[in-house]
């Protein structure tokens, strides 16, 4: 089905006007880097951990937008509003500090460095070329990995000729919020603003100069019924890897504060995946490919904002879907059941019956 122009409008109406409450709510300054450890396996299958960490950048330019960005993103919140030049300039000192600080329990365990900006790292009012290159040339020399994010429109010659500058591309792996390879789920769910189009472009270029490339699929948009969700994340996957990607993350849903999505949460209109649907996906999608590295490890899962089960089998499912991420072994997510498997399985037949296809029936493109 086709939202009218009218209410294609409000969508982003409404989207605009939750970003504007939650950009109220971020700090005008501040220089604060969030940092954890995770699992982390390299190509050649040699298991470590990386360390990630949020640098406080101007974030995502995209969500400052009038349309306010993706319908589902809250994470420009925790970076500063308006930070100062100087702040920005502090990135690569303060990132090292965080680096060393984080290390110290894993000593020679560390593979690699993500850094996450609540954007992307290579758009230059968000983190200026200068301070971008400063901290890849420092971290080329801590770890064999690095991690970036970025939007489509930022993979062009100019960005990729900086980077490549400092660091040889076949190390760094460029993440890509795609979210799926249905230009219609998310123009009409996630307001992504990328179309299948402008990443092929992006992968294509991004391959050219020898770097690795890592798509992000959303799992659980709003308006797509639970089987659809299932369908699309293993159709753009499919699409992904035929595209060239090297790895795979799938991000399922979770509540954010101030989204579109909490206010239909809210509402009863929605809910974020089943775990159920996040192991079946993860399977259907690393037996696509045993070369290709599969992420799934769930923000808030088993919580009531995130990815959930009954309760009782949700804890098994989170420690196993890590388990496999850092692995890539499938032995993790083989042979996992609960008494809840049947009421999923009947959800999914229910749901197809009482609500049809979701807003959107399946035919991929
Ligand atoms: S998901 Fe990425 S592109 Fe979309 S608003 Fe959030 S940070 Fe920006
Ligand atoms: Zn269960």
């Amino acid at each position: 089905m086709r939202a009218s122009p009218e209410k294609a409008k409000a969508f982003t109406v409404e989207i605009g006007r939750l970003r504007v409450i939650s950009d109220s709510h971020r700090e005008k300054q501040h220089t604060k880097i969030t940092s954890w450890v995770d699992n982390h396996i390299l190509p050649d299958g040699t298991m470590g951990k990386a360390i990630a960490m949020v640098l406080p950048t101007r974030a995502c330019k995209y969500a400052r937008a009038k349309h306010g960005g993706c319908s589902f993103c809250t994470l420009p919140s925790d970076n500063p509003l308006n930070p100062s030049d100087e702040d920005l300039k502090r990135i690569p000192d303060n990132a090292e500090r965080m680096f060393v600080e984080k290390s110290k329990k894993y000593s020679d365990q560390i593979l690699a460095v993500k850094f996450y900006t609540s954007g992307s790292f290579l758009d230059p009012w968000e983190l200026p070329i200068e301070v971008r290159e400063e901290i890849l040339r420092r971290f080329s020399k801590k770890v064999r990995e690095i991690v970036i994010e970025t939007r489509c429109e930022y993979v062009i010659k100019k960005h990729l000729d900086s980077v490549k500058k400092v660091i040889d591309p076949s190390r760094v792996i460029v993440a890509i919020g795609q979210e799926t390879m249905n230009d219609e789920i998310n123009k009409r769910s996630n307001n992504k603003g990328h179309t299948v189009k402008q990443f092929e472009r992006a992968v294509r270029l991004l391959k050219q100069y020898g770097f690795r490339v890592k798509g992000y699929i959303l799992l659980k948009p709003i308006f797509v019924s639970e089987k659809l969700a299932k369908d699309d994340a293993i159709f753009s996957a499919k699409q992904m890897i035929m595209l060239g990607v090297d790895g795979i993350s799938i991000n399922p849903c979770y509540i954010g504060k101030w989204t579109l999505m909490e206010m239909l949460f809210k509402r009863g209109g929605y809910s974020p995946p089943w775990l159920w649907t996040v192991l079946d996906v993860t399977i259907a999608i690393k037996r696509l490919g045993k070369d290709i590295i599969v992420i799934s490890d769930p923000v808030a899962a088993g919580k009531d904002r995130g990815p959930r089960n009954c309760g009782k089998c949700d804890n098994s499912i989170k420690e196993s879907l890590k388990k496999f991420s850092g692995s890539q072994n499938l032995k993790y997510l083989e042979g996992i059941d609960c008494v809840c498997r049947n009421i999923y399985e009947n959800t999914l037949i229910a749901e197809t019956f009482s609500s049809g296809q979701g807003i959107f029936g399946y035919n991929g493109h």
